[in-house]
């Protein structure tokens, strides 16, 4: 079959497009090389929903990061993901940081932003009490808030596959052809997909894909950022989003209270030259310790659970370069998707949409959609009522894999169930492992449960698809117990 739309790469890019597109009467796929969705970039974020002021309106993302900003309650009501409109406090400790906090300031109401609210030091020590005392002055936009990035891009896919998208995971596109008005697209182990129109989503690899379609050359640059993540029962987590003044080249080290209750700091701004360096290292942690240890009290190192580190996909102009290929046919560009990417990503696939129909797709809405997700239980959310509910449905509800970040056997379970076969991919859609041992109690366990629903050998399970194998030997005869009931 001939799709009408191709989507490469499901970040939050790709997978927002898909969302958009799966209103209306079309055949689209969207095209993978990882093993699951949203193993890009999108993972690997300060999952800030920005408040629009950091940027002058003139440039695509500043625009489409204030639109994306108010799509998020109605994307929420439907899909379920964890979002909080935390409101965000910009700070400064000294009269030349004040200069640049007014500017600021005066850009986010140039931009058309509601509700920015400049500070004392007083009114910002009411909003939030555990900011360093000398502080001078800041201001509060209460529109900005947290998000989890990778549970918005899984539930943004699901609902698309709901009305009919097609996903192809595995599937790394390396050639591409024309025949018959269409895009024949071949990947690197000789599957093939055809499409009339294209969409480049590709993250960091969007100028190898651009390459691989005849279309515009450009080359982006990966900006990595380090997070360095807190234990959710460190007493320094703030209420809100702290921003200290940004810097030409970032928002600066923010302090994050994360969408699901654990605080984050970070992130470094550093161009590297490898689009898969990841690596974090102990100088940056030391160097953000002391940046945040500024702005907020009571962080300890004692509280860090972990590292990690995303790339920016950078442009040489710093904006989004999201626009129809004048050298490729029925070819869209949704390249540069860097910092507020995450935020702008609900305006972003609504203006792929439309660029996809001024290039003469027709958009024709469904009769009848799937709009809102069924909700997901989390025993660690439930009340006691609801656990015996649950409990007494199958016992699996209560039988507590992960003990740090207390999530069932049944939650992981669903996760596989709904396709999330890789231990990354349990991870971020049920949290199993996110807490403060990072696995060390609950791995063996959810790989087994993984093996036990998949049919897939313990020994060929993998963190996150490809060749990062879990086992290096035979795990036939491990003994890992599973099937007890509650130990909550
Ligand atoms: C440290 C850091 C902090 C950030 N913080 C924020 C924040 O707080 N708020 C915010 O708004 N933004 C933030 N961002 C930016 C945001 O994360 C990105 O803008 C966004 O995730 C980009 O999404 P994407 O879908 O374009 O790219 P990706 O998520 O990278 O998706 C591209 C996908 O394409 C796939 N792909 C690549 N090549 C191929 C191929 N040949 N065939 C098939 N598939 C392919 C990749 O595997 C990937 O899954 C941050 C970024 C970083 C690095």
């Amino acid at each position: 079959m001939t799709y009408d739309v191709a989507i490469i790469g499901a970040g939050v890019t790709g997978a927002s497009s898909a969302w958009h597109l799966s209103r209306y009467q079309l055949k689209t796929i969207l095209l993978e090389r990882w093993a699951d969705v949203g193993f890009g970039v999108s993972k690997a974020n300060s999952g800030i929903i920005h408040g629009g002021f950091h940027h002058p309106v003139t440039t695509l993302k500043a625009k489409l990061e204030i639109r994306g900003n108010l799509m998020f309650e109605r994307l929420q009501h439907e899909l379920g993901f964890p979002f909080k409109r935390t409101g965000i406090l910009v700070v400064a400790f000294s009269d030349e940081e004040m200069s640049t906090v007014h500017k600021l300031y005066e850009q986010g109401i140039r931009n058309g932003v509601r509700d920015l609210e400049m500070c004392g030091r007083d009114r910002l020590l009411q909003l939030e009490p555990k900011l360093n005392p000398e502080v001078v002055g800041g201001f509060f936009a209460p529109g900005g808030g947290t998000i989890e990035p990778y549970r918005y891009v899984f539930s943004l896919v699901e609902s698309a596959r709901r009305n009919d998208v097609d996903l192809k995971c595995n599937f790394e596109v390396a050639e591409a052809d024309r025949k018959d008005n269409a895009w024949v697209i071949r990947s690197a182990n000789g599957e093939e997909v055809r499409a009339r129109y294209v969409v480049n989503a590709a993250g960091l690899f969007a100028d190898r894909v651009s390459r691989i379609f005849g279309a515009e050359e450009f080359t982006i640059h990966p900006r990595k950022g380090e997070e360095y993540l807190l234990d959710r029962n460190s007493t320094a987590r703030p209420e809100r989003v702290i921003f200290p003044v940004p810097t030409r080249h970032s928002k600066g080290v923010l302090v994050i209270p994360t969408a699901e209750g654990t605080t984050m700091i970070g992130p470094t701004a550093e161009t590297v030259e490898n689009k898969l360096d990841t690596t974090t290292s102990a100088d940056n942690m030391k160097r953000i310790l002391s940046h945040v240890r500024n702005m907020v009290n009571g962080i300890s190192p004692r509280d860090l659970i972990t590292s990690f580190a995303g790339l920016r996909p950078v442009m040489d102009n710093e904006d989004f370069y999201i626009a129809l290929s004048e050298k490729a046919p029925d070819f869209v560009q949704a390249a540069g998707i860097q910092s507020p990417g995450l935020t702008a990503s609900p305006a972003i696939g609504e203006y792929v949409k439309e660029l996809l129909k001024s290039a003469g797709l027709p958009l024709l809405e469904k009769v009848h959609i799937v709009t809102e997700l069924a909700p997901k239980h989390e025993i660690r959310h439930e009340t006691l009522e609801e656990m015996e509910h649950l409990h007494r449905e199958d016992p699996a509800w209560t039988h507590i894999i992960c003990r740090c970040e207390k999530i069932s056997e049944a939650e992981i379970v669903e996760a596989v169930r709904k396709g999330h076969t890789t231990l990354d991919g349990v991870k971020f859609y049920t949290r199993g492992g996110m807490g403060r041992c990072q696995g060390g109690f609950c791995t063996a366990r959810i790989m087994k449960i993984i093996s036990r629903e998949t049919g897939i050998p313990m020994e060929e399970l993998t963190k996150k698809g490809g060749g990062s194998r879990l086992a290096a030997g035979r795990l036939g005869d491990l003994k890992v117990e599973t099937k007890q009931t509650c130990e909550a």
